[in-house]
């Protein structure tokens, strides 16, 4: 290694290892994670961030603080003040934790599909919980609508409407992508992730893809059974309705293109349709073959990973190897799951 690298990976270690100013100065910073049998299995890195390190033990701490901050800038909350918002869980424990440490009450709707670890741990944290039944986004019933109307009827709340608040995306423009850069040297060929509100995938891109330049590094995005957004971008963008099958993994597929996706659709390169099958038993392999016990996004994530690096291709050596990039959007200790 040389002088230079080894100086900047000290910085790095360094700034990861500082006193934080409480909860929120903790959220990022996560570490980049070499996944070693799929690397070698594939010639490509395949890189994992490690989101389930941050605070609240996931990817949505970042897109929870940064709306929140952008609530306050634009006056729409003041001190003492609720913040309310439907989620499919994640969003709700980083909102719920930056909420306890800022002082607000925390109300989230979510729809009754989901775990009931993440409902419990959201009434520990102190936030009041609304599962819902889990109907689709054109139905006033859906969990964000319900959201929405929550706050509306409150003095001095806001509804922080994370899958069309662009300030999730600016989290991942300014935090995410900007870590890898820095964390890769700026040898960053490719990433790839699956989408709930689409801000991991399209702040990381927007970033990554200005910074590298466009050609220079690939955006896949990776899609459950369930989802649309497959279909969309295999059909160029006309089939907006394709909903085949059904999936286990929560807080990703889409119904439509929210407006976090949408100003970076044109960034995405390709669109991979991972089947369940192949998430489950990357669950248990990276478990294995890695030690990492992460939830089902993150294995569909990793799959994703290695189907790129099979599109892409690899160089001769090691030197040529690519480097592709993906998320651990969090942890499995939030699914209880019996081997
Ligand atoms: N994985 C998990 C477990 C999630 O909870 C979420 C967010 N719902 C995502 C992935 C997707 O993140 P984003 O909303 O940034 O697309």
């Amino acid at each position: 290694m040389s002088l230079r690298a080894f100086s900047r990976l000290y910085t790095t270690v360094a700034a990861a290892q500082r006193i934080t100013d409480g909860f929120i100065g903790a959220i990022g910073n996560t570490p980049l994670i070499r996944l070693k049998k799929l690397s070698e299995e594939t010639g490509s890195e395949i890189l994992a961030k490690a989101e389930f390190m941050n605070p609240g033990g996931s990817v949505k701490d970042r897109a929870a603080l940064y709306v929140v901050k952008d609530a306050e800038e634009r006056g729409l909350i003041k001190p003492g003040g609720t913040v309310v918002e439907g989620t499919a869980g994640n969003t709700g424990i980083g909102l719920a934790h930056v909420c306890r440490a800022k002082g607000y009450k925390c109300v989230i709707y979510m729809p009754n599909t989901q775990s009931q670890e993440k409902i419990d741990l959201l009434r520990m944290l102190g936030a009041e919980v609304y599962p819902v039944p889990a109907v689709a986004f054109d139905n006033p019933d859906n969990y964000n609508h319900q959201a929405a109307r929550h706050a509306a009827g409150l003095e001095n709340a806001v509804w922080t409407n994370q899958f069309d608040n662009i300030a999730n995306r600016r989290a991942h423009i300014e935090t995410t992508g900007p870590e890898i850069w820095e964390q890769t040297e700026g040898r960053i060929d490719g990433f790839t992730c699956s989408t709930g509100t689409g801000g991991t995938l399209a702040g990381t891109a927007r970033f990554l893809k200005e910074k590298a330049g466009k050609e220079n590094v690939k955006i896949f995005i990776a899609d459950p059974p369930g989802s649309v957004l497959f279909g969309y971008f295999k059909s160029g963008g006309k089939n907006l309705a394709d909903r085949t099958g059904s999936s286990i993994t929560e807080g990703i597929g889409q119904g439509r293109i929210t407006d976090n996706l949408a100003p970076d659709v044109d960034l995405i390169d390709e669109a991979l349709h991972i089947p369940d099958e192949d998430t489950i038993l990357m669950v248990y392999r990276l478990l294995d073959e890695e030690g990492i016990y992460v939830g089902a996004s993150s294995a569909l994530n990793a799959v994703a990973a290695v189907e790129m690096a099979k599109k892409l291709g690899t160089g001769r050596n090691w030197l040529e190897s690519k480097n592709l990039a993906t998320a651990i959007p969090d942890h499995l200790q939030k699914y209880v799951v019996l081997p």
